[in-house]
């Protein structure tokens, strides 16, 4: 078996992430959140667009003057001035890089830009060779790369490669990309730049950001864009904890692998949900409170017996513990989660108190949507004491 191929990230929680429609982060937030990202491991931090405002010059020049082991970068336009602002805001930090970028699809020419063909080149070479008078960690974005003419894509890359750009960032920009049409793109540019470094940036308006992610770096890409619980403009980028688990949990399928510490998954996740305002819901892949949690009678009976059953990863992987697991009662759950619960809330219950507990519970939840402690409680003191004639026969439902 050959050894799996370590993939990068360009984490941009802190630009892309910043964009979603809500969310304001104050400077010192920024600055936590850029420390967490630092502490599991993100090689590249995508810390803001100084020149949109004093506030985000600031916060990205707060973040470049304390992050010392993740590279830390600022995007702006094609333009000399956003450039420059780029590289004063992050110039301070012990490893700096700057993202210029430009629109090249017909119609984000046209109808956003006026230019022509020739003009956008023209300032796509012109803002790498400006910024490499800089550093040599200057990487590149071509916006909306996925609904750009295949030549013009390779037209580019060409100039961007001559004039010594580190990473040419492929977008798609607002999720249009089918995964085998992504995957095929990155491929073509491989083909065409063999020296290339590629870094791929996937938007979710599909729900494919994750899956073009993957096949942008099954192709050769070097390296991800991903923002923590999926943030980003409109449905998103693609999620950094979605991609850092799909690639951990099936490396061995994907030739590829991770050296970010996973276990500070949920810490992180919680703490830009926390800052963000941005509510995870319930189902997200990996951070959504319902993944380690299990509601029909026969996932939990598995569950129970061994994890493995009905999970693919496990709680510990991405920090929490077994005890973060949950065996949810409710209409469709088992005799088995209802004596797991009881037996957390401190009640060990034989067989027939746990046959009249289990009928009560599905009584009960004729009434309500949720048991509660409390309710639990109840249903447990009341088994223990309650005259045997309560009991009726039930079957266990669920469904698989
Ligand atoms: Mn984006």
């Amino acid at each position: 078996m050959t050894e799996p191929r370590f993939i990068k990230f360009y984490e941009t929680t802190l630009r892309d992430g910043e964009q979603t429609p809500g969310v304001n982060y104050f400077p010192q937030e920024k600055l936590q959140i850029a420390l967490a990202l630092e502490a599991m491991g993100f090689d590249t931090l995508d810390c803001g667009f100084p020149a949109s405002s004093p506030g985000e010059f600031e916060a990205v020049r707060l973040i470049a003057s304390k992050v010392e082991r993740s590279e830390v970068c600022a995007i702006g336009r094609a333009v000399k001035s956003d450039i420059d602002t780029a590289w004063e805001a992050v110039k301070i930090a012990p490893r700096s890089a700057i993202q210029p970028f430009v629109s090249v699809s017909p119609l984000h020419r046209k109808a956003k830009l006026g230019k022509t063909r020739e003009e956008v080149l023209e300032m796509a070479r012109t803002a790498v060779a400006h910024a490499r008078t800089y550093t040599e960690n200057v990487d590149f974005a071509l916006e909306d790369t996925t609904r750009t003419e295949h030549d013009f894509i390779l037209e580019v890359c060409a100039a961007l490669v001559k004039e010594g750009v580190r990473f040419v960032t492929l977008c798609d920009t607002v999720g249009y990309a089918l995964p085998w049409e992504f995957g095929q793109l990155v491929a073509d540019v491989r083909k065409e730049f063999p020296g290339v470094r590629i870094s791929v940036h996937c938007h979710n308006d599909l729900g494919l950001a994750v899956a073009n992610a993957l096949e942008g770096l099954r192709n050769g890409a070097e390296r991800v864009d991903t923002c923590i619980n999926g943030l980003g403009e409109r449905a998103g980028n693609a999620a950094t904890e979605e991609v850092v688990m799909a690639v951990r949990t099936r490396s061995a399928d994907l030739g590829l692998d991770v050296s970010v510490d996973t276990t500070k998954i949920t810490a992180t996740s919680r703490l830009v949900a926390d800052l963000s305002g941005m509510t995870v819901q319930w189902t997200k892949p990996v951070v959504g409170r319902n993944s380690f949690s299990h509601g029909g009678g026969i996932h939990q009976d598995g569950v129970l017996k061994d994890a493995r059953t009905y999970e693919i990863m496990t709680p510990e992987s991405i920090g929490l513990t077994s005890a973060d697991r949950r065996m949810h009662v409710g209409k469709l759950s088992g005799r088995a989660a209802l004596a797991a619960q009881l037996h957390e809330l401190g009640y060990d219950l034989t067989a027939e108190p746990l046959g009249r507990a289990f009928n009560m519970a599905k009584l009960l939840l004729m009434k309500k949507r949720e048991l509660e402690e409390l309710d639990l409680r109840y249903i447990a003191e009341a088994a223990i004491t309650t005259p045997a004639q309560l009991t009726t026969a039930t079957t266990e439902a669920g469904s698989s």
